[in-house]
């Protein structure tokens, strides 16, 4: 496609960019089970307002811009509180979860260089460990060591500490992992790492603010944070259940030291000292700005709120689902993350479901193995559960009428 020799008026660019998302799934209405998080039109708005404000604004450079410093450190605070990180706690900003969970693996590594000299380093993760470990040990050069889960589907301790040796720099427990949406036993974990003074990293990306206010709201939590000894980095994504806007994620250490692995300066080159403290070089004020509105928007007892609502719409759709004799829940909920299957996998395929359930406009992950679908069901979905129950039993009678099968998709995408 060919530039436009002549600029397009604002008006008519506009109206085109809209136009290109008419196929899009429509997240605003509760139509999105995965990829985008709401907690109503007045927050997106808030988000979308401080996003504005602060697109230009580069946070590759806060000695430019103490507003960008500011508002790191003051949202890198409250998350601390969020996760008992304590006065030591230190964390950075970064735009998802992906590239905190990059800078644990990147950080565990460094230490494990430079305070044992382990030049062949290796993660000992559970099979339910997001896919961004197994991205950041292919791009840092470590062994990732996949360890089954039990049948449960949380992490089997005993089995990861079998897999451990002295090039072991880190272990990992999700809270909860992506998958099923189980909490793993992250105490005994820790106990593991702290034993051989390894580096622990609990992946919250997903849960580290509903973890937070569901203890909160009086739910049955295991210690899954700071407060667990052993327990060196963790992750929580504000772009989730924080409800701002996409690009924001916090990684935060249990000290500063431990954070200075994180870091990457050098001045090998015509341009000076170059430092960074993640994987990018420019980076847009936007979402840290959005994030600091958001979380201010809202305020603890919005969290509380928004937090009640994501988890009551949980229980009522896990509710229906176990009243389906076709489906079957993987687990129970520990927050508010749904995957199920089919009862009977050789009649029933769940993603010939899937597909049934986008042509009525409603997005779920398709994710396996075993072949699931996953519903990560948050605020905009309180009131909307009904809805989707009764487009998701038509969905099951026509795919038991047309005994079809669908494409499994993929979490991502490279095209
Ligand atoms: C979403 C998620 C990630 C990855 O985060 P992105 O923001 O998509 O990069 C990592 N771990 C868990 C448990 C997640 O839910």
């Amino acid at each position: 496609m060919a530039l436009p020799q002549h600029g397009i008026a604002r008006d008519e660019l506009f109206a085109q960019l809209d136009s290109f998302k008419a196929g899009d799934v429509q997240w605003r209405d509760g139509h999105a089970f995965t990829l985008v998080y709401s907690a109503g039109p007045d927050v997106v708005a808030v988000a979308e307002e401080a996003y504005r404000r602060f697109g230009a604004e580069n946070g590759l450079n806060t000695d430019a811009f103490p507003s960008l410093r500011r508002l790191q450190n003051e949202v890198v605070d409250i998350v601390g509180e969020w996760l008992q990180a304590g006065p030591e706690g230190a964390g950075f900003l970064t735009t998802g979860g992906t590239e905190s969970l990059l800078m644990a693996v990147k950080a565990a590594r460094e230490r494990g260089r430079k305070e044992k000299g382990i030049t062949a380093p290796n993660v000992v993760l559970p099979t339910s460990a997001h896919a961004a470990f197994e991205k950041g040990c292919y791009y840092f050069g470590l062994e990732s060591r996949r360890v089954p889960v039990g049948d449960d589907w949380r992490a089997d301790p005993a089995a990861m500490a079998a897999a451990v040796d002295d090039n072991t720099v880190l272990l990992v427990g999700s809270a909860p992992q992506y998958p099923q949406g189980v909490i793993d036993p992250i105490a005994d974990i820790a106990a593991i790492a702290a034993e051989r003074d390894i580096s622990c990293h609990v992946d919250a990306c997903m849960g580290g603010v509903t973890l937070t206010y569901l203890r909160r709201l009086g739910h049955p939590v295991p210690p899954w944070n700071f407060e667990v000894p052993g327990v060196t980095s963790i992750s929580v994504d504000l772009h989730k259940y924080g409800y701002t806007a996409k690009g924001a994620s916090v990684i935060m250490h249990r000290n500063k030291q431990l954070r200075a692995y994180q870091t990457y300066v050098t001045d090998n080159w015509l341009g000076g000292v170059y430092g960074s403290s993640a994987v990018l070089g420019t980076k847009s004020g936007g979402p840290w700005a959005a994030a600091w509105a958001v979380m201010h928007f809202l305020g603890d007892d919005g969290y509380l709120r928004v937090t009640a609502a994501a988890r009551r719409a949980c229980e009522q759709l896990a509710a229906a689902i176990r009243a389906m004799p076709k489906l079957q829940m993987r687990a129970e909920p520990d927050t508010t993350l749904i995957a199920f299957g089919a009862t009977d996998p050789e009649t029933f395929d769940v993603y010939a479901l899937a597909d049934a359930l986008w042509r009525k406009g409603w997005y779920v992950d398709r994710q396996g193995p075993p072949p699931s679908l996953h519903c990560t069901v948050n605020a905009v979905h309180e009131g909307r559960i009904d809805a989707f129950v009764a487009d998701l039993r038509a969905a099951i009678d026509e795919v038991t009428a047309a005994s079809g099968s669908g494409q499994q998709g993929a979490y991502g995408t490279v095209e």
